[in-house]
């Protein structure tokens, strides 16, 4: 999509500090940290909110949720924990239109979330 900013960074367009790539996901890590590690996984296919989907794209969730996890134990928070977060729409916090998967970890983090 013309507009996007993930669309872009992913393109080549804008950089990004890229944690992994494969020919349906790339993550990298966020331009404004919420903790130690924080990286956004990111399907290469422009999709804007999680009420997008279709069960066509279950596989495709599923797999950004094993890349996270993936991560988390290449940078050894498998076992200590991590998080992981989607934002949808303004009222929770989204301010990118392209579905991303924040992987968080390294510091304490709170439940409630805010
Ligand atoms: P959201 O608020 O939509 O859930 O998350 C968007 C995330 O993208 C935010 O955590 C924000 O810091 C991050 N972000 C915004 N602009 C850029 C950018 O240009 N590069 C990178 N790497 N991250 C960005
Ligand atoms: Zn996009």
């Amino acid at each position: 999509m013309a507009d996007c900013l993930f669309c872009k960074i992913i393109a080549g367009e804008i950089p990004g500090k890229f944690a992994h790539q494969d020919d349906q996901l790339v993550a990298i890590a966020d331009i404004n940290p919420q903790a130690p590690l924080h990286l956004l996984i990111i399907p290469r296919r422009h999709i804007a909110t999680l009420n997008d989907l279709t069960p066509g794209d279950d596989a495709l969730v599923g797999a950004m949720q094993r890349t996270a996890a993936a991560l988390a134990a290449q940078h050894g928070y498998s076992e200590h924990g991590y998080r992981t977060v989607f934002n949808t729409n303004r009222g929770a916090g989204q301010t990118v239109f392209h579905i991303h998967l924040h992987l968080l970890a390294g510091r304490g983090l709170g439940w409630p979330p805010g």
